[in-house]
Parts: structure tokens; C-alpha cells; sequence
């Protein structure tokens, strides 16, 4: 097990969307702790498994302890995501992505979500999320769909490569 490469926006598996899983298998639970050693390695907050070569519908989150956020130190991998609910109400917030580097975005995203999915032990979950980390939920979700933060993004600008995240810490974000 080790940190995968990460795929640039070029790559048509970005645009594909992803497969569902059945069960958790120990190939998955192998795929999952690799993309939590790659999204830490990257210093991102969030990875979907497509990101990485592997289209089937996995996410991991993991929201800083330090941000002022209620779902600060907020850890999570989900299996099968799928939102269930999203607010009418939506806040514009800047984003990045590890697949879209030297770019960040300001993303119109609902204010609250509601997230159903499995956890890695085969268990149904169902979580209420507000903020970056519906946000957070939201972009990851997207890349299961094929769908990138610039298809969604009002406005998107460049940035040195390595300060996205300090274009995003300015909105309180990171790279997801
Ligand atoms: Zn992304």
C-alpha cells in the first residue's frame, strides 16, 4: 500500500461515471487505504477513487481539525454516495481540486446536504452535513458523476501551483 498518482482533468476516466460496489471487499478496503495515503500525501481534504484510476464510487473526506468549522476533524470514507437531499440555499465558497492544479474556483454549493451511502464495513449511513463539509461532500460526489469543479465554477482563475491552498484558506477551503 502506498500513495497512488493523482490524474489531471485531461484524463477521460475524470469524465466517466463511476461504477457502484457491491460489498466491501478487502480489495476495496486496500483501495480505500490508499486513497487515504494519497489525498494525506497531496494535503488535500477529500479524494474520490476515479481520482486515481479506479472509476467505482468511493470517496474519502477528512476535514482539518484547525478549520472553524463544526465538522472540523470530520473523517470519513464512503461507499456508493449519494445525495439525498440538498438545500435550495446555496453560498458561493472557493475551490480547487488535486486533479485540477495551478486552479482554483468560486462553486456555487447548497448550504446543507444529506448524504446516504455505506461505511467501509458494509454498514448503511446516512449523514447531515452543513458548510465546507457539504461542500466538501458535494465535490467529491461530482467526480463519482464525471463532473469537475470548472463545470461548476462561476468564475476560475489561476494560481502559482502549491497556493491554491492559500487562495482557498482565504475562503476557508482546502484541496479537495
Ligand atoms: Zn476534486
Amino acid at each position: 500500500m502506498a500513495p497512488r498518482s493523482i490524474l489531471l482533468a485531461d484524463q477521460p476516466v475524470l469524465r466517466q461515471k463511476s461504477r457502484r460496489v457491491p460489498r466491501p471487499t478487502p480489495e476495496i478496503h486496500a483501495l480505500i487505504q490508499d486513497m487515504w495515503e494519497t489525498m494525506r500525501a497531496a494535503r488535500g481534504v477529500g479524494l474520490a477513487a476515479v481520482q486515481i484510476g479506479i472509476p467505482l464510487r468511493v470517496i474519502v473526506v477528512e476535514i482539518p481539525e484547525d478549520m472553524e468549522d463544526p465538522h472540523a476533524g470530520t473523517s470519513l470514507a464512503l461507499i456508493n454516495p449519494e445525495l439525498i437531499r440538498m438545500s435550495h440555499e446555496t453560498e458561493e465558497g472557493v475551490e480547487g481540486c488535486l486533479s485540477v492544479p495551478g486552479w482554483v474556483g468560486t462553486v456555487p454549493r447548497s448550504i446543507e446536504v444529506v448524504v446516504k451511502g455505506m461505511d467501509p464495513k458494509g454498514k448503511p449511513v446516512r449523514l447531515k452535513a452543513r458548510g465546507y463539509l457539504a461542500r466538501v461532500l458535494q465535490h467529491e460526489i461530482d467526480h463519482t458523476e464525471g463532473v469537475l469543479f470548472i463545470d461548476r465554477a462561476t468564475e476560475v482563475w489561476s494560481v502559482e501551483e502549491g497556493e491554491e491552498e492559500q487562495e482557498e484558506a482565504r475562503a476557508a477551503g482546502k484541496k479537495v
